[in-house]
């Protein structure tokens, strides 16, 4: 069997974390492998840098595309919704993805998925992992496009939240991680251990993975101190398959119990 596998995401870099190493066995195994992007990332912070006086949305735009191709993507579309930002006193900008009309954005999504005849579509968990609105949306607007487009699968991307807050507690604990998260931020964030279904092991797909982190230029200052992406990839080769070496799904159709590995398990 050989599958079209959608890949929905919020901004550029949000694949490289949550789902790269998925994209990349998926693509080596032959199927395809599709990455779509619902706002440019312009609202987020970036290293000046790295920008050369361009806007920030047209540099994340590259770099999102050199992440797909090191991931082995055929296609990758930008349905450029506004990026809502994390403005806490202003909330998001007038028209921003986060506050659009969901069937507007879904009709846009379902049209790729029909075109492409997808037989999977990722979205987000219902809180939108740490709760930036605009994956809020992607949950919201992802199962409404995969209805109208009669998409067979779909799986939420996500973190075993568990284990995020043993790795947090670990992580404060190892500099190279830069300012440290306090994982009483994270209590109600992504999902709990007991609701994943999928455990996909990607450590076969590290260096991809990596690569597909690295692309991300511009996300690797700006803001405070050393950025997530950016310290992460500096941590040394095992330890790097240990923390990103699991990608983790929520498939809420499946009977319950039921724990997979494999992404198309149910197709196949
Ligand atoms: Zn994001």
């Amino acid at each position: 069997m050989r599958a079209t596998c959608v890949f929905f995401h919020a901004h550029p870099d949000d694949e490289s974390l949550l789902t790269a190493g998925t994209m990349a066995g998926l693509a080596a195994e032959g199927h395809r492998v599709v990455l779509v992007v619902a706002t440019d990332g312009d609202a987020g912070l970036a290293d000046p840098r790295t920008l050369g006086g361009r806007r920030l949305g047209e540099v994340r735009r590259e770099e999102a595309t050199a992440s797909a191709r090191a991931l082995g993507c055929a296609r990758v579309e930008f349905l450029g919704f506004r990026d809502s930002g994390l403005d806490p006193v202003h909330g998001p900008v007038p028209g921003a993805f986060s506050t659009m009309d969901v069937e507007t954005a879904a009709d846009r999504l379902a049209q790729v998925l029909e075109s492409e005849r997808a037989d999977l579509l990722t979205v987000y968990d219902p809180v939108g992992g740490y709760g930036h609105p605009d994956h809020v949306q992607v949950h919201r607007v992802g199962y409404r496009a995969a209805e109208l487009a009669r998409t067979p699968l779909v799986l939420e991307a996500t973190v075993d939240r568990d284990l995020l807050l043993r790795g947090l507690r670990w992580a404060a604990r190892l500099p190279v991680l830069g300012p440290k998260v306090d994982p009483a931020s994270f209590q109600d964030a992504y999902v709990p251990g007991e609701d994943i279904t999928h455990r996909v092991d990607v450590r076969r797909f590290a260096a991809l993975k990596r690569a597909s982190m690295a692309a991300h230029g511009s996300q690797a200052g700006g803001g405070d101190g050393v950025r997530t992406l950016a310290g992460l990839r500096r941590l040394p080769a095992p330890v790097f398959r240990r923390v990103l070496g699991t990608e983790w799904f929520v498939q809420r159709s499946l009977t319950e119990g039921v724990r997979l590995s494999d992404p198309l398990a149910v197709l196949r």
